[in-house]
């Protein structure tokens, strides 16, 4: 269907000034409401041509496009992906023309009626330790709840009689107009306090603390937050909020986390180096002992398959790589000087790159 003329449709002359393209929308916008044309698709594809020549009148930079080059200069399709707009895009403009704090149109439509309320979110810190992040772990966690006080009764809201709105009649050019807006007194909930105990606030709530378990799953990382449904403040005559737990990582002074590996710095002297040994590390569990190969070069990985982190996802987990330093003394006595220069001539104390070492960039292609 060939799209019709903005300025036909909104019925304004090309000339027309920002007010006058305004007031006609709107006046299009009330006639064509689809809660006032219940199950009327004519109605509603007149009120979607309407806001989309708004749309597009309304906006300078849009108009001045369409003027010179038609529907084309807005990209062939009035610059609406998958044509025209949707109905969320349409209200939303809405707050523009007939000012804010509308919630709804001609009361009892679609968006109208009780909301259900939602308790606040809580939201916590929680420190996690580098062998609680890579295997997961059951927490305790004290919160401070808002709860709904016992012996707390409840009665149908005064002001809006329980409909969780209130209406307004606004006179108009253009007639009377109803708005609806969420009842400033229960808050849209439609219930309110009809006796309470002397300790719970105006609400009819009170504070308490309760501990609460949760298992955080392995793999989680520094931010990351979990939430816990329903565990949040709970709000007379609604559902209560959620409970946000952000992951605090504690760093470890020995192992560091990259992703789901483990990356341990081990410094070993060049004679073990030179001549191989056995050497214990740290993991995250326990001590291993690894294999040192005779002839070691400084700048080698190695991998411990397996003793990294849980994935969060899956099954599988990191591995931990041990990244070899040879360390270099820096102080001697007289007789290690004396050693060590009766090899410093010997041809295998002397390095040779062409010997087939691996480069460091080759290495780390191999390990990523
Ligand atoms: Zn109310």
């Amino acid at each position: 269907m060939a799209k019709r003329d903005y300025y036909e449709v909104l019925g304004v002359s090309k000339s027309a000034q920002q007010e006058e393209i305004k007031k006609a929308y709107r006046k299009m916008a009330i006639k064509y409401h689809p809660d006032k044309n219940p199950g009327n698709p004519e109605a509603e594809d007149k009120f979607k041509e309407a806001a989309e020549a708004y749309e597009v009148l309304s906006n300078p930079e849009k108009r001045q496009r369409y003027d010179q080059f038609g529907h084309q200069g807005l990209g062939g399709n009035g610059g609406f992906s998958g044509g025209g707009m949707n109905m969320e895009d349409i209200f939303s403009q809405f707050g523009d023309i007939f000012g804010g704090g509308f919630d709804g149109f001609f009361g009892g439509g679609s968006r109208g009626g009780r909301r259900t309320k939602k308790g606040t979110n809580l939201r916590v810190k929680l420190k996690m330790n580098l062998q609680e992040v890579a295997n997961g772990v059951e927490k305790k966690i004290k919160v401070k709840r808002h709860v709904v006080a016992p012996g707390v009764s409840f009665k149908t809201c005064t002001t809006c009689n329980g409909a969780g709105q209130v209406r307004k009649v606004v006179n108009t050019m253009l007639g009377q107009m109803v708005s609806a807006s969420t009842c400033p007194a229960c808050g849209g909930s439609g219930q309110m306090v009809d006796k309470k105990p002397a300790d719970a606030d105006p609400q009819g709530l009170i504070v308490r603390e309760e501990i609460l378990s949760i298992n955080i799953p392995g793999g989680v990382a520094d931010g990351m937050q979990l939430s816990m449904s329903g565990k949040g403040n709970e709000t007379p005559g609604g559902i209560p909020g959620d409970l946000l737990i952000v992951i605090e990582e504690v760093q470890d002074d020995i192992l560091q986390r990259d992703g789901n590996n483990v990356v341990y710095d081990l410094y070993v002297n060049f004679v073990d180096a030179a001549l191989g040994a056995q050497i214990e590390v740290p993991t995250i569990e326990s001590k291993v002992k690894i294999k040192l190969e005779p002839g070691t070069q400084s700048g080698k990985i190695l991998r411990l398959k397996g003793k990294g982190i849980k994935d969060i996802n899956g099954y599988n987990r990191g591995d931990q790589l041990i990244h070899v330093n040879v360390w270099t003394p820096k102080q001697l006595s007289k007789e290690e000087r004396i050693t060590l220069e009766k090899l410093r001539d010997s041809a295998n104390f002397n390095p040779d790159p062409g010997s087939g070492e691996k480069s460091f960039f080759d290495k780390m292609k191999e390990f990523f």
